[in-house]
């Protein structure tokens, strides 16, 4: 789905290699190993595609034979993973920015409200960064991601990207909404969210399929949330028709 023109900060990444190893990401038969791999590719990839525009300034460099002018990156960059499945993202990103610091805001999404819970946030007084990326392989409702800008805005961030392999048009709808100024840089907008809050077609929870984690109760195929989650749901699909 191409929203592009509707949302000017929305990047959706048109690179066939990110394209051939979303379909390999979203099948049902991929395994959790092969599962983390993908998404560390995918993040390199994305993660490159969102730093196109980064501000360089000039040094020099001595090469064996003479000193020549050069550049580095400008403003100081912070990783937000959101936890948890936000994490296999990370290595990715300090592999291209190994002098990147990497802050943790835990925000968890109340199951049945989807309304996003601060339960960690050990940020120092005033920003140490000028950039940051927030990285969350779904974004689903938008609910965390735009708290989280919150979080960051308030903290003095100068500038926020959020980094996502999938989104839903709800998700970018909320967020834009909430920060039209927040770039989006994803791998692919897919059709909707169903009515549990989850990306459709997508690939299922990304958390659990990176870690293993299938037994719990949220990710059961047959977990029913609540009449309440279907309604945030529906909410969020007449604000998205509401703009047409
Ligand atoms: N989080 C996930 O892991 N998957 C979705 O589809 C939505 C939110």
């Amino acid at each position: 789905m191409d929203l592009s023109a509707r949302y000017p900060n929305l990047h959706v990444s048109r690179h066939p290699l990110v394209a051939h190893k979303l379909a390999l990401l979203r099948d049902r038969s991929t395994e959790p190993k092969k599962f983390r791999e993908l998404v560390r590719e995918l993040s390199w990839l994305l993660g490159y595609e969102s730093m196109a525009d980064l501000a360089t300034q000039p040094i020099t460099v001595e090469t064996p034979l003479e000193p020549m002018p050069a550049e580095e990156l400008a403003p100081k960059v912070g990783l937000i993973p959101v936890l948890r499945a936000g994490l296999g993202m990370v290595d990715a990103m300090l592999e291209l920015m190994p002098s990147a610091e990497v802050w943790h805001i835990g925000l968890y999404r109340d199951e049945r409200s989807l309304k996003p819970v601060e339960y960690y946030n050990k940020l120092p007084d005033a920003a140490t960064v000028q950039i940051c990326l927030i990285l969350d392989p779904m974004l689903a409702t938008g609910g965390s991601s735009a708290a989280t800008v919150d979080i960051l805005k308030h903290w003095g961030a100068a500038r926020i990207k959020q980094v996502s392999l999938i989104a839903a048009p709800e998700g970018v709808a909320t967020l834009s909404a909430a920060h039209p100024d927040v770039d989006i840089h994803v791998g692919a907008v897919d059709r909707a969210l169903n009515e549990r809050g989850y990306i459709v077609p997508g690939l299922g929870d990304a958390g659990d399929r990176q870690f293993g984690t299938f037994a719990g109760p949220s990710s059961e195929p047959g977990h029913a949330p609540g009449d309440e989650t279907a309604e945030v749901v529906r909410r969020l699909q007449r604000n998205l028709v509401g703009e047409e």
